[in-house]
């Protein structure tokens, strides 16, 4: 499997999109928030004969969906995403009026739902499902165990963990759940973050001020 990480918005949200040799993909918190960043995914899919089959979010703060309703509508593809997170959808509006930015649509709602231990599939690929709310409510991490990759979302950030004063958030189920549920995979997995650079969860696991 392979990766390309997008740079969206105003909040500088990293969106991912994962692929394989059967040219099948997905996209992780799609936060393309303009029509040139529609158009930077578009033209990657279309330029690497990609076939888009979902879209497979972490969680669903506003950030991380600003491009969801584009995608769906353009794709007609699955919205996969854990169902405590289906208020985050709900909410978005509400959300974006907070932040002075007048979005005036609902985005999609799910059309598959995702829970822990899931193993989600496209092409070749293998993805399992790690819940860890604290974030969010229904926070996951989407781990390729073969390439050793892990997609976090907001849970984990390098020397950083989410923020845990928003609605759903809780600080301690954060810190118990990365501490049981990621730190236990290999020191070397590669750990993807919904802001910010890449790191490890080696690095992490002894870095980070947090633990
Ligand atoms: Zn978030």
């Amino acid at each position: 499997m392979q990766y390309k990480t997008f740079i969206f918005s105003p909040f500088q949200e990293n969106a991912y999109l994962l692929y394989d040799e059967t040219r099948e993909c997905i996209v992780v918190d799609p936060g393309n928030f303009s029509s040139e960043e529609n158009a930077q995914l578009d033209s990657f899919i279309k330029e690497n004969n990609l076939i888009l089959k979902a879209v497979v979010n972490t969680h669903n703060h506003l950030d991380h969906i600003f491009g969801l309703k584009y995608l769906i509508d353009t794709y007609k593809v699955d919205f996969v995403c854990d169902e405590k997170e289906i208020p985050y959808i709900d909410n978005f509006k509400a959300s974006c009026q907070a932040y002075g930015l007048n979005i005036d649509y609902d985005p999609p709602q799910p059309t598959k739902l995702i829970k822990h231990a899931d193993i989600y599939k496209f092409g070749n690929t293998e993805i399992e499902i790690i819940s860890v709310p604290g974030h969010s409510a229904g926070g996951v991490a989407l781990y390729n165990k073969k390439e050793g990759l892990l997609f976090c979302g907001d849970i984990l950030f390098n020397n950083s963990i989410g923020r845990t004063d928003l609605p759903g958030g809780n600080h301690e189920l954060l810190l118990s759940g990365i501490k049981e549920r990621l730190f236990t995979l290999p020191e070397e997995t590669e750990v993807f973050s919904g802001h910010g650079p890449k790191t490890t969860i080696g690095n992490e696991k002894w870095s980070n001020p947090f633990f």
